[in-house]
């Protein structure tokens, strides 16, 4: 389906188009800086953003991102011979399914894996494969024996979330959250149970490139999650009086250098998820992806999500990156990485190989 409509569009005059939040600024100054027109799909709200900082050469105004899936939409994203860079609004707001399905657009990266990526259960079953360290789960509540994280379904950015050790503290925590209009009843069966890891967050992007035939180590962020980060802030005494619960809403980002020593086993690990998404999923990964890491103070590293697309932590690294710069120099980040890669397939003639 997607070679067919590859081969109406004119590849020397290609635009690199985004749903206008999470990580597209990002994107969209990398498609400029290689030489590509960009196309924002955005809500009326927000084109200012597109606007302000001039990155936008055609914006498309839609109420709901789903209306990407419109064929209106469609058909104006191939007049402009759009190829779609998917991020974490596009798997939080639009059916996995419909993407794989009903989206004719041209998208760089695996759709396949944005379905790995989407179910918990295939998450663990690609990262348990790949060997890595993964955090307990807990299939019933009554199972609960140590401190959990208990996850909502779907891309939530941690909204939500909370922290439990028992089934009694669940059902409490559960009529509180629900209380605070955090949680709703229906949600109650959907919850993930997670053994909490004590450690710190680490997220190292990575970028696999199907043209070089490598795993390049981008970057590493932090999340700044709001009330998760605020608590530290009020002292002991005053978090029990007022029964805080923590959330992990996510707010930004915070770029981070790691200690040399933690990089062989990352890299390794970022290797070792490729090597398995080719198994898992032909032709395996296509661009950047991310672990959710926390290393505990054993130097223990364990992963507790994947993200199969550009993360907005890559946000941090836009103009450059410490581990960016190791390899390319000045003035490479993730945006502009996809689209370099895009024109190296141009020009190869390769280009079929890295969208889907
Ligand atoms: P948004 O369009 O801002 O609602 O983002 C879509 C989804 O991407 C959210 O539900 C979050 O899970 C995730 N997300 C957005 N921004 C960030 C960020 N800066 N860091 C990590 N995740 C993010
Ligand atoms: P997620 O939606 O899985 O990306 O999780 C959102 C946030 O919850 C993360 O950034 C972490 O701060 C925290 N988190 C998630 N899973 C765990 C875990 N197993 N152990 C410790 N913290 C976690």
């Amino acid at each position: 389906m997607i070679t067919e409509i590859l081969r109406k569009y004119k590849l020397n005059n290609l635009a690199i188009g985004t749903i206008g939040s999470h990580s597209a600024l990002n994107i969209f100054k990398g498609a400029k800086e290689e030489g590509f027109k960009t196309v924002c799909i955005c809500k009326e709200d927000d084109a200012m953003v597109y606007q302000k900082f001039s990155l936008a050469d055609e914006i498309v105004l839609v109420k709901d991102f789903a209306e990407i899936l419109n064929e209106k939409i469609q058909t104006k994203l191939k007049e402009l011979n759009t190829i779609l860079i998917p991020h974490g609004s596009f798997t939080a707001y639009i059916s996995i399914e419909k993407i794989i399905n009903n989206l004719q657009v041209p998208m760089f990266g695996n759709r396949k894996l944005l379905y790995w990526e989407a179910s918990r259960e295939k998450q663990r079953e690609w990262l348990s494969k790949a060997g890595l360290k993964l955090p307990k789960t807990f299939q019933k509540i009554e199972e609960i024996n140590c401190l959990v994280i208990a996850k909502l379904p779907g891309v939530k950015g941690g909204k939500g979330y909370f922290l439990t050790n028992s089934p009694k503290s669940f059902y409490k925590k559960v009529d509180e959250m629900i209380e605070r209009g955090l949680l709703g009843r229906e949600d109650i069966k959907k919850i993930h149970l997670q053994e909490y890891i004590l450690g710190v967050n680490v997220y190292p992007h990575f970028f696999s490139s199907i043209i070089n035939n490598d795993v390049e180590f981008f970057g590493v962020d932090k999340r700044y999650e709001s009330v998760t980060d605020a608590i530290g802030r009020i002292p002991a005494s005053e978090q029990l009086e007022i029964g805080i619960t923590p959330t992990f809403t996510i707010v930004g980002n915070i770029p981070i250098t790691l200690r040399e020593s933690l990089l062989s086993e990352l890299i390794r690990m970022g290797e070792k998820v490729v090597k398995t998404s080719k198994e898992i999923a032909p032709p395996g990964i296509i661009g950047p992806f991310c672990l959710e890491t926390a290393i505990t103070d054993k130097l223990e590293i364990y992963v507790f999500e994947i993200s199969a697309r550009i993360v907005a932590g890559t946000n941090v690294g836009i103009g450059t990156s410490p581990y960016a710069y190791l390899k390319y120099g000045e003035n490479m980040y993730m945006g502009r990485r996809i689209a370099l890669e895009i024109k190296e397939a141009l020009k190869k003639g390769k280009i079929k190989e890295i969208l889907t």
